[in-house]
């Protein structure tokens, strides 16, 4: 059998009713791959219809726009050019003409080309967001193969098409974001007492990792740091951010916002968890006044972790040394659960001395000590953040970022560290961390809606079904 496609579009205006013919599919003996229709011909059909419904929605823009709308006289041509507009179900090319200002008003120019300044952005939103988005989630390379597969527009989009979209899309969402403070603390404490009661504490846990770079000068530039963090409520509601600390301006602005859409009052209690490195030690300071600072109860134990390994390869004939360090690491570690930092860097002093001294011995004592070394470093540059995680634990509070292992996970391994091979300018990846969050954190589309209040319109059938 033969089946024609064909469209009817009834126009308001004088153009009438036009019916056209947008596709063939012939059939023959029922097989299962021919059932219905395949995904080629489906792309066929949508960019066949796509070009028709653009067509005519073209054809009734230039009839509007070929007369004055205050004289109604009739505006002269100047010429045309082309232009290309992408859209999901296709590239088009359009006659733009160039027309004569009526006289009966004064204008700046002599001429203008309505449709071009209409289409400022050749492509269509809808287009730039599903781009925006998946490349997103992965790689440029994949998202290209990706629209190449299932959709009309697929054959003409490139990887770099694909960057470049996402990043202006990203650009569009920093040039969005207020000026960075010193300070993000407003008004003073009689006013925090007159807000309304908050909401639970917010708990916001900040980590950082790695991903390599490919502006390397010389060897020590390899890699650049990520932060990544994530805020949740009491009732579980959370958000992700990242940045990349060395090229943002705006780092304190970032997580403010963030914050703030999760809620945050002046006079709500937050608890920022961090591994305690300077950068993200600066960045949690002055957001909030009731913000409580405290080290990572889960950066310490792994820690901790780490040195128990040592201890126990410390070697089969060094029985009476591995028990003593393990037994030492114990009580520096019950110490650091009960805050009394002053005692576990005692503990730390006197099993250094052990290793030092040979008191301990055995193969990995070498290694144990200088891991030690820089526990005890790290506990003295982060003491004062440093707290009784015991008995907050015991009254239910969050003492560790385990919650935000898994955000490094989603924000930046999967997109970012991925392949071996990946490697980005800090740029790229900073802009790439913007729509990638928002993504994870379900913005995006909403974004989009503001950008363009068009985007999520319904047809109104469908608005009448819901
Ligand atoms: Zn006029």
């Amino acid at each position: 059998m033969k089946i024609r496609v064909q469209v009817i579009v009834e126009s308001d205006n004088e153009l009438g009713e036009i019916v056209q013919e947008i596709a063939q599919f012939e059939r023959g003996q029922l097989r299962p791959e021919q059932l219905g229709l395949t995904l080629t011909e489906a792309k066929g059909l949508l960019g066949g219809l796509q070009r028709t419904v653009v067509e005519r929605q073209i054809a009734e823009y230039s009839k509007q726009q070929s007369s004055c709308p205050l004289c109604d006289k009739q505006r002269l041509h100047k010429g045309a050019h082309t232009i290309v507009f992408r859209t999901i179900f296709g590239k088009i090319e359009l006659s733009s003409p160039r027309l004569f200002h009526c006289q009966c008003q004064p204008q700046p120019t002599r001429s203008f080309s309505p449709l071009a300044e209409l289409l400022v952005e050749r492509t269509a939103p809808e287009l730039l967001y599903l781009e925006t988005k998946f490349a997103s989630l992965v790689s440029y390379g994949l998202s290209m193969k990706l629209f190449e597969e299932v959709l009309p527009i697929g054959a003409e989009i490139n990887a770099s098409t694909i960057r470049n979209h996402t990043l202006a899309a990203a650009e569009r969402l920093e040039s969005e974001l207020g000026d960075e403070q010193a300070f993000f603390i407003e008004g003073c404490e009689r006013d925090w007492e007159e807000l309304p009661r908050p909401d639970m504490p917010l708990t916001v846990g900040i980590d950082g990792g790695y991903v390599d770079s490919c502006e390397r000068k010389g060897k020590k530039d390899g890699r650049f740091e990520v932060i990544v963090g994530k805020s949740m409520t009491a009732e579980g509601k959370s958000k992700c951010f990242g940045l990349v600390n060395s090229y943002d301006t705006k780092p304190k602005r970032r997580v403010f916002e963030v914050l703030k859409s999760q809620g945050m009052r002046m006079n709500q209690q937050i608890t920022f968890l961090s591994d305690g490195g300077d950068t993200v030690r600066e960045l949690q300071l002055y957001l909030n006044p009731q913000a409580e600072h405290l080290l990572d109860w889960f950066h310490v134990s792994m820690r901790l972790t780490v040195m128990n390994q040592m201890a126990k390869g410390l070697g089969a004939e060094e029985s009476e040394s591995r028990e003593s360090a393990l037994k030492q690491l114990e009580s520096i570690k019950w110490y650091l659960w009960h805050g009394n930092v002053f005692k576990a860097l005692r503990r730390i002093d006197h099993l250094e001395a052990d290793l030092e001294g040979e008191v301990i011995t055995g193969e990995s004592s070498e290694k144990l000590r200088v891991t030690l070394q820089e526990f005890q470093t790290y506990i003295e540059n982060n003491q004062q953040w440093i707290p009784n995680y015991g008995e907050l634990w015991r009254a239910g509070e969050t003492i560790s970022t385990a919650f935000v292992e898994s955000a490094v996970d989603q924000v930046l391994s999967k997109r970012f560290v991925k392949k071996q091979q990946m490697s980005w300018s800090r740029r790229g990846a900073h802009l790439l961390l913007q729509v990638r969050t928002r993504v994870l954190n379900e913005e995006l589309r909403e974004k989009f809606d503001e950008w363009y209040p068009g985007f999520n319109a319904k047809s109104e059938d469908q608005a009448r079904a819901a």
